[in-house]
């Protein structure tokens, strides 16, 4: 797995539409992040109406980009997210 687990603050929070969105974007901008993603991550079960998401600068451009949770990491206790500025995946 290319990503480390690194401690720094949520910059804001999403609903359950836009972190959607917010993945989904990145996926379409980065030539083959979907597939990597899939094959590291667990999909969230259904969010809750209302629900809202963690967001967080990516740490590795600058502070650009934004990481958008995208599933639990498979192999450990984490969520997956990715930066829709570089196209990395981090866990948090
Ligand atoms: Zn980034």
């Amino acid at each position: 797995m290319s990503s480390n687990i690194a401690q720094n603050y949520p910059y804001s929070r999403e609903t359950e539409p836009e972190r959607a969105a917010a993945v989904e974007r990145a996926y379409q901008a980065f030539e083959g992040l979907r597939d990597r993603a899939a094959g590291e991550l667990t999909p969230f079960p259904p969010a809750a109406p209302g629900e809202l998401w963690w967001v967080w600068a990516c740490p590795d451009d600058g502070g650009a980009g934004r990481l958008h949770a995208a599933g639990y990491a498979r192999e450990r206790r984490a969520l997956y997210t990715v930066c829709d500025g570089c196209g990395r995946t981090f866990l948090r």
